[in-house]
């Protein structure tokens, strides 16, 4: 039986691994549930699994989690604040944790996790954003088991050899025959709307997804297609490849969910329903399979597979995140942050659409070549371009 703990598990994610978890309940149990704040959806999950631990990162939230559960006669027992969060990601008795928070609040929680050696299923690309090059090492060094849930990420290492899935730490493409990973994505929702209406973008609009069902962030990052940006950043750590590797590929559909150039012309591709539990269940059961609640897919109700090329007058803060990446591990560090201060602004009415790109490209240009490589210093730059991004925000 392995022992689960899921950091942020009232989000999208975390729902979808309760949901892949809850038809296996002879192989997994869930040792720690946490979220930010949030007390009744948390405490419905508890009593659905009753787990050992819960946590919140709110502490007026974690006694009222409490002082319920007690009421309601579980033993759960609660802790609090982000060093709650960290205690139990590291839990010695914990086998696997769902690294699903939002942003960089994840990123300590998730570095615990993997400073504990455990298996890390990582949907939290911020954390690897901000920290590429240590969080990998850390990775190395602890002996910790890293599988991505970011599902363009799942299905490039679906497409991988197991050889290379077994060390994507020291593997490299050529080595495998690899020639490039190509990564998909749908555009998001403005995909086709005039670029002389972006201005008037609402939130609302924003945030409804074509395809995908997901949390608030990552459905603008989705609209701006920042969210493929990150993914590139995500994908060059993860495959240890460079960014002359990746392409990105738009493709509407959502059913092919990534892809693998080989250099003897095959391409690879892993297929699916736009449903985060197929990812979740890829990665819980690897390198066996296990059932997800997810329908087959149904070749003859699909439309046509259509591609083309991102272009960059409409996604300029993909192209953005593509500098970065080149430009090194400050460069990705300051851009999330700022895109995190702007995303945050847009969605509380207080920044445009194109305003996200404004802010990201002045944060980027600013700090494009700072160098940051220890914990520290990374946290001093994200810091300190969060608050170069909130004055920024401030002058209008
Ligand atoms: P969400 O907003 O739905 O959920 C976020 C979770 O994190 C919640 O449980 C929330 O309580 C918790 N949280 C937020 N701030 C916190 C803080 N300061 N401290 C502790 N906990 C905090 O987000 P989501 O859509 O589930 O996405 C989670 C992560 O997974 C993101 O990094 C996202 O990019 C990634 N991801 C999501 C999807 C998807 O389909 N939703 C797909 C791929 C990758
Ligand atoms: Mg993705």
């Amino acid at each position: 039986m392995k022992q689960v703990v899921i950091l942020g598990a009232t989000g999208s994610i975390g729902c979808s691994t309760l949901s892949v978890l809850a038809e296996h309940p002879e192989q997994f149990q869930v040792l720690a549930l946490t979220a930010a704040t949030g007390v009744d959806k948390l405490l419905q999950q508890c009593l659905a699994v009753r787990p050992r631990f819960a946590a919140m990162q709110d502490s007026v939230a974690a006694a009222e989690l409490a002082t319920k559960l007690k009421v309601a006669g579980l033993t759960t027992e609660v802790l609090s604040g982000e060093a709650g969060l960290v205690a139990l990601a590291g839990h010695p008795d914990a086998d696997i944790v769902m690294a699903a928070i939002v942003g960089a609040a994840g990123l300590l929680p998730t570095l615990a996790a993997v400073e504990q050696g455990k298996t890390v299923l990582l949907a939290n690309k911020e954390a690897l954003v901000m920290t590429g090059e240590l969080f990998m090492q850390k990775v190395a060094a602890h002996g910790a088991t890293l599988l991505p849930i970011d599902s363009e990420h799942n299905a490039i290492f679906q497409c991988l050899p197991l050889a290379f899935q077994q060390n994507t730490q020291q593997a490299t493409l050529q080595q495998f025959g690899i020639s490039r990973l190509l990564l998909t994505g749908s555009g998001g929702p403005f995909l086709t709307r005039p670029l002389d209406t972006f201005e008037q973008i609402t939130v609302a609009e924003a945030v409804a997804h074509p395809n995908w069902s997901m949390g608030q962030k990552i459905s603008v990052d989705s609209a701006t297609m920042m969210n493929k940006g990150l993914e590139f950043i995500e994908a060059r750590w993860l495959f240890n490849c460079q960014a002359a590797d990746i392409q990105v590929v738009i493709h509407p559909q959502s059913i092919i969910h990534s892809m693998v150039q080989y250099t003897d012309g095959s391409v690879l591709a892993q297929l699916g329903q736009p449903d985060m539990r197929t990812p979740i269940a890829h990665a819980f059961a690897f390198p066996s399979r296990i059932s997800s609640p997810v329908p087959p897919l149904d070749f003859f109700s699909l439309q046509s597979f259509t591609f083309e090329q991102a272009d960059a007058a409409r996604y300029p803060n993909l192209y953005l995140a593509m500098d970065a990446c080149t430009a090194g591990q400050g460069a990705t560090t300051a851009l999330n942050a700022a895109n995190e201060v702007a995303v945050a602004a847009f969605l509380a009415g207080k920044l445009s659409f194109n305003g996200i790109h404004q802010i990201n490209a002045s944060c980027l240009n600013r700090f494009l070549t700072y160098q940051a490589h220890a914990l520290d210093d990374i946290l001093a730059l994200d810091t300190e371009t969060r608050a170069y991004a909130r004055q920024l925000l401030e002058r209008g």
